[in-house]
């Protein structure tokens, strides 16, 4: 679904990401894993053209090169970006209202299928964003994002900030998002959860991959346990 070749990315002089290669395939889920600085939220943006970059990214067969974010979103690329960035002035229904932007003539019906999926949505349909718990925000941030219908959702860090409770309900949602055929791609420095749910996985560190395989097998690895796993 996605080809990444040679990716950089820079800010002024410094360079972020350098040089990575990856793929994700679809129906899976792949993660990107990786300590504080790493490069994680560099290479989600990149997808979608949000920062400057260099190399090569594929999305079902396109060359995204030249493509402005809004019209990769209408393609089939979402980002749940870091913090969630709801619009806290606005109430959970006009948040959900603008992540269809692409997409008026099912936004009712996806509505309802977000309120399925996240009952306290619906509860608090009219109140502003602004005044959602963490975990109420994070679940505001996912259904705005499948609002487009993506086919690649793009996660990053879901869980910071999460009580563990909630933590293990976003995961859970996310299996299920597998479950119903969409590919993700997911950012975390809760490398355990992450690997547990994921398909194969890539270790960043300063801006290369360092490290990448088969997600339960870099469970088992001796550097992976102890650099990002704390065992
Ligand atoms: P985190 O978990 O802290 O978000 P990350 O792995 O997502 O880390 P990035 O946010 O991609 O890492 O940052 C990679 C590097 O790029 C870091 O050294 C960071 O300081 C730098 N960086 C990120 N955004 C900018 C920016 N807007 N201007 C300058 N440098 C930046």
């Amino acid at each position: 679904m996605l080809s990444v070749k040679n990716l950089s990315v820079y800010y002024g002089l410094i360079q972020a990401v350098k040089n990575i290669s990856f793929e994700v395939k679809t129906g899976q889920i792949i993660s990107l894993i990786g300590s504080n600085g790493a490069g994680k939220t560099s290479t989600l943006n990149a997808m979608l053209n949000l920062v400057k970059r260099k190399g090569e990214i594929n999305f079902l067969g396109y060359d995204t090169k030249r493509h402005l974010p809004h019209t990769l979103v209408q393609k089939g690329i979402a980002l749940v970006p870091e913090g969630r960035r709801v619009f806290i002035n606005l109430s959970v229904e006009e948040n959900l209202k603008i992540g269809a932007f692409n997409n008026d003539e099912n936004y009712e019906h996806l509505k309802e299928q977000m309120y399925k999926l996240f009952p306290r949505l619906k509860n608090k349909k009219n109140s502003l964003a602004g005044n959602l718990s963490g975990g109420e925000a994070q679940m505001l941030a996912i259904s705005r994002a499948l609002m487009s219908e993506p086919k690649l959702l793009m996660l990053d860090e879901p869980s910071l900030g999460l009580a563990p409770k909630i933590v293990s309900e976003v995961f859970e949602i996310i299996i299920k998002l597998k479950e119903e055929g969409i590919t993700i791609l997911l950012v975390e420095q809760n490398a355990f959860s992450a690997l547990k749910i994921s398909d194969y996985a890539y270790v960043l560190e300063n801006g290369e991959i360092s490290m990448q395989g088969v997600a339960k097998e870099l469970i088992g690895d001796d550097k992976v346990r102890k650099k990002y796993l704390g065992l």
